[in-house]
């Protein structure tokens, strides 16, 4: 029997490749009809079939307040009514660059002195790049396997996220002479790092890493790695690139950086991209650090980066009140909820006799099908990843929506209550049967 999600799936394969914009929409690793969602509001989405469900996704993090959440629509809505897009400078701008540049700060410590504002977390780490080499005159990146920092050209070798999910090894398309100026090793390896620097220490830009990887499921960077990063970046004359796209403004209100300081971990990134929270859900993202090497981009340097839609006022207005909305008291709920998930979780996957590890990075966690939380890619892909189909599947038969994919994060938002995370517990230990059964 099919339904509206397969009829409009079916379409969509006519009209638009694979059916989907963004590949990991397409259920490709859990099988089965990705469901076309037609609306969402607090901790629920709500299927073109009119199925509803518990939401475990949040729009792949945006939605830190809950889907729809009124005061940020209705702010949305009256920047809408003053014009959807100018391409000139707004005050609305002014007060969000400022706003994240105050919220990122532990104690003294401030790394983000200038914020520019572009649409996505792509454009945020491909700025930061481009930014990084014009400031050393270097050529050569460094990232970490299974790390993802969006699809631009140099960043797609070894990536996670979909990468990951599809099993591809990077991408048609990219040339070789640009893959080569990416230098590839394994996360929280520290001789590894060492042995990059020993060898290329004096053509390296920029290291880009995630604050805490979270695109081959959630692998936590270990104690001291990310300053251990800053301080051979720094030793070689290289910047530290801070990728807090998915963490930034999610786990703490300076991110991962501010949740690592505040417990005694502190060093300095040069720059640091945010996108999904800081836009509410609008097209928004930014990277922020430290003034001498912002004032490089242009009109004030040499380092070009434009966009005729970037700073848009619906998204400066979505992400403006998100921010202004994102009290301690939000974290501390989001971080309640995850914590009691992510205990069901195990629980349940414990009681079925499911080999399993589940990893936090702050209220990020995943559950990976192998004994041991994965500290690489090599060790995230080394697990019983088939066991996750059927558990995604018994999940959603339970009107519990989950991300579509072993290798990502699991979110919860200050919207989910007693009656959505009854609603999740009652449905883990029947999913936890099913991947042990598969
Ligand atoms: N960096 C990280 C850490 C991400 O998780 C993502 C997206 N999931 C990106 C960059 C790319 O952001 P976008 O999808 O907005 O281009």
């Amino acid at each position: 029997m099919t339904d509206r999600n397969d009829d409009l799936f079916s379409a969509a394969r006519e009209v638009i490749p694979g059916g989907v914009n963004s590949p990991v929409r397409a259920y490709g690793s859990v099988g089965g009809t990705p469901r076309f969602l037609a609306s969402a509001s607090g901790a629920t989405v709500t299927d073109a079939a009119g199925n509803e469900y518990v939401d475990l996704v949040a729009s792949w993090g945006p939605a830190l307040l809950g889907h729809a959440q009124p005061e940020v629509v209705a702010a949305v809505q009256e920047a809408a009514t003053r014009g959807l897009s100018f391409g000139a400078p707004t005050e609305g701008e002014v007060e969000l660059a400022a706003l994240i540049a105050d919220r990122v700060r532990v104690g003294e410590a401030r790394p983000v002195e200038r914020v520019r504002l572009v649409s996505t977390g792509t454009e945020a780490t491909m700025t930061a790049i481009r930014l990084a080499r014009g400031a050393t005159g270097r050529d050569l990146l460094v990232k970490f396997s299974g790390h993802y920092h969006g699809h631009s050209d140099g960043l797609l070798a070894a990536a996670g996220s979909g990468v990951a999910t599809l099993a591809l090894p990077g991408s048609a398309g990219v040339p070789a002479p640009i893959a080569a100026q990416t230098l590839v090793i394994d996360y929280n390896d520290p001789d590894a790092l060492a042995a990059v620097f020993a060898e290329h220490g004096e053509r390296i830009a920029a290291v880009i890493v995630e604050a805490a990887a979270a695109n081959m499921g959630v692998v936590p960077p270990l104690p001291g790695f990310n300053r251990l990063l800053a301080d051979t970046v720094h030793a070689h004359g290289a910047l530290l690139i801070l990728d807090e796209v998915l963490t930034g403004f999610r786990v703490h209100p300076a991110g991962f950086w501010g949740l690592q300081a505040e417990a005694g971990e502190e060093y300095l990134p040069d720059i640091i991209t945010f996108g999904k929270v800081v836009g509410g859900g609008m097209p928004l993202a930014a990277l922020g650090g430290r003034a001498d090497v912002m004032d490089l981009l242009a009109p004030l340097g040499p380092v070009y980066q434009a966009g005729t839609l970037s700073g848009n006022p619906l998204s400066v207005a979505a992400g403006l009140a998100t921010l202004r909305l994102a009290t301690p008291e939000v974290y501390a709920t989001v971080d309640a909820a995850a914590a009691r998930v992510s205990r069901a979780l195990d629980e349940a996957l414990t009681d079925a006799g499911v080999t399993h590890a589940v990893a936090h990075a702050g209220n990020l966690f995943s559950a990976s099908f192998r004994a041991t939380a994965p500290r690489t890619y090599a060790e995230a892909q080394d697990q019983e990843s088939f066991r996750y189909a059927a558990f995604f599947h018994a999940m959603r038969e339970q009107g519990v929506a989950l991300p579509p994919s072993v290798f990502e994060a699991w979110f919860l938002t200050a919207a989910h209550g007693e009656e959505e995370l009854q609603r999740i517990e009652a449905a883990l230990p029947i999913a936890a049967r099913a991947a042990a059964s598969a």
